[in-house]
């Protein structure tokens, strides 16, 4: 078998066998296939796609391209949720440490930022002193102990997926639904979860745009777990504007510790007791929702949650004082507040452009070795459906690099839409489908 028969099956849209698969991940897992040969070959996925078949045998390859956690001596509540990649969504920082509270197992193995979306990873090292980098021991050692970890994701796992990903973010070949489900549900299968939830957005701010896209991507990533064995649920989300206030890493991990002291936004405060109200059903900690919903806001509002979240940071080398003293984080030198020029209704707000805005002060990368200012992002006043009055703050950018926010000052002056008459609400869940 030749790589390039491979690439040219697919450009000729022609169904990939089992082998041709098998051939084509053991070829990038041993370096044998280079990159000009798997970037056309993203290419031609994106054009001619993959079916539900070969979606699968991706997945489970990519799956076994690396090591993969056994995680059942944690028993049959271990949890685990993955966001297709979002602005301001810091759901994981809250639900990880409210669900170990509620005695969930929580091992969570995260990534860096992605395109214009914000990376966990990136967000915790916001924390001084935390430690991402966690051996498998250490780390299963913690989730045992206190109920919860969250560590990088390194090569030893989906290592297929690292380099399929790496190619795919410089190729513009990341918004193609087979290449999504093999890369988000292998690397879900190989960190070991029985409970699996998966936060799908779409919208201005997501990788799919439509819901149509989104909901096609959720039977695929449920149907593909079943047919792995794994049960998944997807919960569609809008992103058509930031979730929450705060974008940017110090500012994220800053409003999940709100949201943990019972001070949420409204739409984190909703997505997180959705999602969170499915993983304590399935792990039958909870009977219905309703359960559910009450044990979250009881751990919220007894400081329970919080106090996982304190335990959480020293088991990982941090330190906690940070969740009562907010001026331990990196903060940024500038702080430029952007008003509004007219009266009204805010009726739309840019969440890519805001995303794009974010990483150019500073908050993303532009290369894999560019290192991230964790101060840098937006504090938003307003959202969308908020009227406003002329001069009132709409938001404030905050960075290290005065120059850089010069740059940029004219995109964020255009990234709200302020009308006469209020938008038509796009409800925040769409649907869930398992
Ligand atoms: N997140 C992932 O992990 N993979 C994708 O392909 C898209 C979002």
């Amino acid at each position: 078998m030749k790589a390039v028969d491979i690439i040219s099956n697919k450009k000729h849209n022609k169904k990939h066998t089992k082998e041709e698969l098998e051939f084509w991940i053991n070829g990038i897992v041993n370096g044998t296939i280079p990159d000009y040969q798997i970037t056309p070959w993203l290419m031609a996925v994106c054009f001619n796609g993959l079916d539900f078949e070969e979606t699968a045998i991706l997945t489970d390859l990519m799956a076994k391209s690396g090591k993969m956690l056994d995680l059942s001596f944690l028993g049959n509540n271990v949890m685990d949720k993955h966001s297709t990649g979002g602005v301001g969504d810091k759901i994981s920082l809250i639900l990880i440490p409210l669900m170990a509270s509620l005695g969930g197992k929580m091992a969570k193995l995260s990534g860096r930022a992605l395109g214009h979306t914000g990376g966990t990873i990136d967000k915790l090292e916001a924390i001084p002193n935390f430690n991402t980098g966690l051996s498998i021991d250490e780390f299963l050692s913690q989730v045992k102990e206190i109920g919860c970890a969250i560590a990088s994701q390194t090569s030893d796992f989906t290592y297929a997926d690292k380099k399929l990903y790496e190619l795919r973010d410089v190729t513009a070949t990341v918004d193609c639904i087979p290449l999504i489900t093999s890369s988000i549900v292998s690397k879900k299968i190989a960190s070991g979860a029985n409970i699996i939830v998966l936060d799908v957005k779409y919208g201005d701010g997501a990788f799919i745009k439509t819901k149509e896209d989104a909901e096609k991507l959720s039977h695929m990533m449920v149907n593909v777990g079943k047919q792995l064995n794994r049960s998944i649920i997807a919960v569609i989300s809008s992103m058509e504007e930031p979730l929450g206030y705060n974008i940017g890493n110090s500012l994220e991990v800053i409003e999940s510790i709100e949201v943990l002291k019972g001070n949420g936004e409204q739409n984190l405060v909703e997505l997180t007791m959705e999602i969170g109200s499915i993983l304590l059903t399935k792990a039958k900690l909870a009977q219905d929702k309703e359960e559910a919903i009450e044990m979250m806001s009881n751990a919220i509002n007894s400081g329970k949650a919080l106090d996982k979240f304190r335990e959480l940071i020293k088991c990982q080398g941090g330190n906690p004082q940070c969740i009562e003293d907010y001026s331990m984080f990196p903060i940024s030198k500038y702080i430029v507040p952007i008003k509004a020029e007219k009266e009204g209704f805010v009726n739309k707000i840019k969440t890519y452009e805001i995303a794009v805005g974010c990483k150019n002060i500073g908050g993303g990368r532009e290369k894999k070795t560019d290192s991230i200012d964790l101060s840098a992002g937006i504090v938003l006043k307003k959202k969308v459906g908020d009227y406003v009055n002329i001069g009132d703050t709409l938001f404030e950018i905050y960075s290290n690099d005065e120059n850089k926010i010069k740059e940029n000052i004219e995109l964020f002056n255009s990234v709200f839409t302020i009308e006469e008459m209020p938008p038509k609400p796009i409800p925040l869940i769409y649907k869930v489908i398992e």
